[in-house]
């Protein structure tokens, strides 16, 4: 699954970073992720990924990233209207597109640490 790759390489980065670091305890960790994640998904994959590391204990905080949900002609964003592969949203009242620049990334955004 996607999500389980990202979160991998998010892992790896901040253990890597806490090494370096001098493996200060990982108190915190917030995540923005796209419309084509899911939280469920990204929160188990955390949970695989961490285990047995210095990231096992943080607290995990997820927040969906803002996509566009509304066209200029005041058409509201459906689900079944964004083209996920192309990451693209077309409204469908006056078929502009609208492009989703976060629709597949998993973006760390604060990483606190103890100390
Ligand atoms: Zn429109």
């Amino acid at each position: 699954m996607h999500e389980y790759a990202l979160v991998q390489a998010h892992v790896d980065a901040l253990n890597e970073r806490l090494a370096q670091e001098g493996s200060p305890a990982l108190l915190r960790v917030h995540f923005r992720y796209g419309p084509t994640l899911m939280e469920a998904a990204l929160r188990q994959a955390w949970e695989v990924a961490t285990q047995g590391t210095a990231l096992a204990e943080a607290q995990l905080a997820l927040e969906p990233a803002i996509a566009p949900t509304r066209c200029d002609c005041g058409q509201v964003m459906r689900s079944e209207d964004v083209d996920f592969a192309a990451h693209l949203w077309l409204c469908p009242a006056c078929e502009r597109l609208h492009p989703i620049d976060e629709a597949r990334d998993l973006q760390l955004i604060e990483a606190e640490v103890d100390g």
